[in-house]
């Protein structure tokens, strides 16, 4: 069954991980882009995982260390601070 939504086990790094990066595939791509639209966790992972893959990509480095932090910081604020902070 597909109806993972909220109530199945999901890796918002994971997932967001692969679909950034383009690893993730077939079926579970078209859920995981379902699932976006309701989940706050998935969502903000993606935005950072394409946010930290760019800049990784114009300065040919590896993210530094504490990048993810920030940008984790200046995505909640710029989504109107709805979000909560990071555990
Ligand atoms: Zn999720």
């Amino acid at each position: 069954m597909m109806r993972w939504r909220r109530t199945r086990e999901h890796d918002p790094e994971r997932f967001s991980a692969e679909y950034v990066s383009g690893e993730m595939a077939g079926g579970l791509r078209r859920w995981f882009e379902r699932h976006l639209l309701d989940c706050d966790d998935c969502w903000r992972e993606v935005l950072l995982g394409r946010f930290g893959r760019r800049i990784a990509e114009d300065a040919r480095e590896p993210v530094p260390v504490g990048l993810r932090d920030r940008v984790r910081a200046a995505v909640a604020l710029s989504s109107g601070g709805g979000l909560p902070p990071p555990a």
